[in-house]
């Protein structure tokens, strides 16, 4: 698992409380374009000129004296070229991108409305607008040519119209880039807000909205909050009368596998315009370690229900796809719609994987499920 914020060894010259800075290892940039950025020190001379240095404690004494700079431990060592990172004077250090990786997020808030009983990033009642201001410092860093970026939470919709101009500045500087937020949707049903959404017309953007259940009960238990289904279905409704992509997204628990496949008949049956549905396994990490009791199940017990729902979905001419599962532990049949989805800093595999003929086609393991169990029904392809 990658380390993506931490604390620096040391800092040096960092003038505000944070700051972004764009990593270059490229030596010969014009001086001009020094300026604002950040010169990872890897191998090679060390060219002078740039605002700010990150170095690795084995070449700290090469800096050029006096040059303002960042040590960081080896953990660090995967940043690369065109990356962003924010330094904070107290040395806390986030990689908020990495040039590399078709899997950023940006996370835009910890505030949410709806408090899920698996929630990967708790919510959090705090003021944070300065992630807001963060994400459109971090959107003018990255380069032109990143293809994909996703938005997450918290909600972003809680910030209203300041989330539709963050829309439009992505839409501004990154006008070829594939957009996915992550929303629980309820913002959707009040139509105004769902047009001024529609109204950013970016060319390539889709909002994943999870569905849990059929039964509105069963949502709003899951989502812990009151009328959640209601608003939500509304909010599909409405973002697919202006003609937007909308991702249902299920989360697959002990609370959600029974009534999967009367899930997929209700999508089928209503949402059958949807662009996209998303059948998710569970990560072990927020909410989930506290309310793991009722949450998990080994992902060989509900086969036949994730069999099913996905051949109701396919029958529908649903694009359908299965996330964050190890391929041993779904039935042959799920193979077409199964995609090997776990973001690279969180990926890993288990030990009883090191003889499997298949690994390179599997999505392996949540490095959260690796350190807090996973399923004892691993069986490598022979
Ligand atoms: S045994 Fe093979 S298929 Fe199963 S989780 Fe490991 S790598 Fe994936």
């Amino acid at each position: 698992m990658l380390k993506l914020f931490g604390k620096a060894i040391s800092v040096e010259g960092i003038q505000a409380h944070r700051m972004q800075v764009s990593l270059t290892t490229q030596s010969n940039l014009p001086v001009p374009l020094r300026q604002g950025k950040a010169y990872l020190v890897k191998d090679g001379t060390i060219p002078p000129g740039f605002d700010h240095y990150i170095v690795f404690e084995t070449r700290l004494k090469d800096l050029p004296e006096g040059a303002a700079c960042t040590v960081l431990d080896a953990e660090f060592l995967y940043l690369d070229d065109q990356d962003v990172i924010s330094l904070g004077q107290d040395g806390h250090v986030r990689s908020l991108f990495r040039a590399n990786s078709p899997h950023n997020s940006i996370l835009l808030t910890e505030q949410c409305n709806n408090y899920c009983l698996m929630c990967s990033q708790p919510p959090k009642r705090v003021d944070d607008h300065w992630l807001l201001n963060e994400a459109m410092e971090t959107i003018r860093r990255i380069p032109r040519e990143t293809e994909s970026l996703g938005i997450t939470g918290g909600e972003p919709t809680l910030f209203g119209d300041n989330f539709i101009a963050l829309l439009r500045h992505i839409k501004n500087w990154l006008p070829r880039i594939s957009l996915h937020v992550l929303s629980n949707g309820r913002r959707f049903a009040d139509a105004e807000f769902a047009e001024k959404y529609a109204s950013v017309q970016h060319p390539d953007l889709m909002v994943g909205i999870p569905v849990y259940s059929a039964d509105p009960a069963r949502h709003d238990y899951v989502v812990q909050a009151h009328g959640a289904f209601d608003e939500t279905i509304r909010g599909i409704l409405n973002l697919k009368r202006l003609g937007q992509k909308v991702e249902i997204r299920v989360v697959l628990h002990k609370q959600t596998v029974s009534a999967l496949p009367e899930l997929a008949e209700f999508i089928a049956r209503n949402l059958l315009f949807v662009d996209h549905v998303a059948l998710m396994g569970l990560e072990m990490t927020g909410f989930t370690r506290a309310n793991l009791d009722a949450l998990w199940i080994d992902p060989a017990e509900y086969r036949q229900e994730l069999s099913r729902s996905v051949r109701i979905l396919r029958a529908y001419g649903l694009k359908t796809s299965v996330y964050n599962h190890p391929l041993c532990l779904v039935n042959r049949d799920v193979e077409p719609n199964y995609v090997k989805s776990i973001s690279d800093w969180k990926n890993e595999f288990a030990q009883e994987c090191a003889p499997c003929t298949r690994k390179s086609e599997c999505g392996g393991f949540f490095s959260s499920g690796i350190q807090h169990g996973y399923s004892q029904s691993i069986s490598p392809f022979q």
